[in-house]
């Protein structure tokens, strides 16, 4: 079983921490008969982090054919002739991260990256640099404000964005991409006024004198609807770029969350050609039912180790962005609020019955512990009808620990989590605001489910993407507040690293070729400017990814003017 290397942690109390140096064998696969054997690339001189079982550390990678060949001392790099050597000078290297959790997507020209904007002022000037480029009339979209981000301390509203752009529609959706905020024109062009009836699954907010505020919560399509399509070309370009630009983030893999077989098809076009220059992708399938599935006519699985189809997508129920994640107890201060399921549960029940007996992964979004609980119930119904030897069925999040019963349950069922630490981070606001007790010190649990035996793997749903914002939320338990919530959940640096390399890789049935450094196996690994293993955590935001290297071709390099 895979999941003894989470067990294996617990047992063995705390692993030795990893500065001592671990000498791994040597394995060469063919015996040099005089001279040195030509190989393409070394790595030397620095802690390497195997992420083997028992985390050994050793000091040179050799790399042929796109494999790990050999890991050992220091000596080991004079029985080679590299075509590069790179000396590590004590920097770290870790496997490649794998961001089990993302969002990669083509943008239109209208679209503004909202992630990392610090004011309401600095949201409008980007909307009055849009209306510039693209002219009155067009509209305007943008995602990822954040109003915990916002020095104004609040969202911004219709008024803020009336401001900047009198003439052009605008619909700004929020980090986490469970509302949005539109203008007057966007509302108007949508029929949204002050008597618009409240939509099934969603809340339309109103200011004090009853008109819509601009708000929309989980039903923000009503306004997205209306917004032109980009064009292929944009979306492709752009789609592209934001592959390459995961290399800089020392990601070398991801799981895509989702994407109707239709866009698999893109991805599937993108890899044909410049696969072997991104990172390795699988892409999650949304449900879209048993007949455009078997049209489809893939499954879980298929592809090869540059792009591959994923588990099955379902959105059980909402986010603490909205709020509307799915949850047993009633929210902190919203009278007997508890957020809602997104479809009704005997739809869940059926499809998820459906997709077991197809043979799918699934692996489903679930935020409240009333989700959870119901999902991983509906998950046991279908395999104790069709029982699965290896089904590596999971959920997307797990931010309100459910029931020990239902923690019980997954274990037994071997269904695991992927798991976003960051969210402790970035998500701290929402949280503080719709959850209390228990219920906010141990959001996004990590050592609870580990210490029941349940498997986890690591990744970002892009709060943001940054696999050293994920293992610094992970190991510090910090909010952006710097406030602490639940210090027992956190892991070690060791685990943090594992659940972002090996047992992501198990996540999408990968563990026997990547994940680790052993020997064999692909030579996706990432070069940091520090060592995460000695640093004081506090630091680890701060480290810098220098290289990055997939499939042994070095594809980022961090430029290095500034030293
Ligand atoms: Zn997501």
């Amino acid at each position: 079983m895979l999941r003894s290397a989470w067990v294996r942690s617990r047992n063995g109390a705390r692993e030795t921490p990893a500065v001592a140096i671990a000498l791994v064998t040597i394995l060469t696969l063919s015996a040099c008969t005089g001279g040195r054997e030509p190989v393409d690339l070394i790595l030397t001189g620095g802690p390497i982090a195997i992420v083997d079982e028992s985390f050994s550390i050793a000091e040179t990678i050799v790399i042929r054919d796109g494999r790990v060949l050999a890991v050992g001392d220091a000596r080991l790099a004079n029985d080679f002739d590299a075509a590069t050597t790179v000396d590590l000078a004590g920097r770290l290297v870790v496997p490649g991260f794998n961001d089990t959790h993302t969002h990669i997507r083509g943008r239109a020209r209208r679209h503004i990256d909202l992630a990392g904007v610090e004011s309401i002022a600095g949201i409008q000037s980007l909307i009055r640099d849009k209306v510039r480029e693209l002219g009155e009339g067009e509209w305007i979209t943008g995602y990822g404000w954040s109003e915990d981000e916002l020095v104004e301390g609040r969202r911004p509203l219709r008024p803020d964005l009336d401001e900047a752009a009198p003439r052009n529609p605008v619909v700004l959706t929020r980090a986490g991409g469970h509302s949005a905020v539109a203008n007057s024109l966007a509302l108007e062009l949508a029929g949204i006024d002050r008597s618009t009836p409240q939509p099934e699954g969603g809340v339309i907010e109103h200011d004090e004198s009853g008109a819509p505020n601009g708000v929309i919560r989980e039903r923000q399509g009503m306004v997205s609807r209306l917004v032109p399509d980009a064009t292929p070309a944009e979306l492709h370009e752009t789609h592209v770029q934001m592959l390459r630009d995961q290399l800089a983030l020392g990601i070398t893999s991801l799981i895509q969350a989702g994407e109707s077989p239709r866009g698999f098809g893109r991805w599937q076009t993108i890899y044909d050609e410049f696969g072997s220059e991104l990172p390795r992708a699988t892409v999650q399938i949304r449900w879209v039912g048993t007949d455009r599935l078997a049209d489809f006519g893939r499954i879980t699985g298929d592809g090869d180790d540059r792009l591959r189809v994923g588990a099955i997508k379902v959105l059980v129920d909402g986010g603490f962005t909205g709020p509307a994640a799915y949850t047993i107890e009633p929210y902190k201060d919203r009278g007997d609020y508890r957020g809602m399921l997104n479809l009704p549960e005997s739809e869940l029940r059926s499809l998820i019955r459906e997709a077991n007996a197809l043979g799918w992964q699934l692996g489903f979004h679930a935020i409240g512990d009333a989700a959870i609980q119901l999902t991983v119930d509906a998950f046991v119904d279908a395999l104790n009808e069709n029982p699965r030897a290896d089904h590596r069925h999971y959920l997307n999040h797990f931010t309100v620990p459910p029931p020990v019963e239902t923690l019980d349950l997954m274990a037994e069922y071997g269904i695991a989590i992927a798991q976003q630490p960051n969210f402790t981070y970035t998500l701290e606001g929402r949280y503080a605001a719709n959850l209390d007790g228990a219920r906010l010190a141990h959001n996004n649990p990590l050592r609870t489910p580990m210490e029941h035996g349940i498997f986890m793997a690591l990744g970002s749903d892009i709060l943001p993407i940054d696999p050293l914002v994920g293992l610094y939320a992970a190991v510090t338990r910090k909010g952006m507040s710097g406030e602490v919530y639940g210090l027992d959940e956190a892991l070690t640096i060791e685990e943090a690293i594992r659940g972002y390399t090996a047992n992501a890789a198990w996540l999408t049935f990968e563990e026997g070729s990547k994940g680790t450094l052993e020997p064999g196996m692909l030579a996706d690994l990432v070069v940091l400017s520090e060592n995460l293993l000695t640093l004081d955590p506090d630091d680890i935001m701060n480290v810098e990814v220098d290289m990055t290297i997939v499939g042994g071709r070095i594809l980022f390099e961090r430029r290095n003017d500034s030293r």
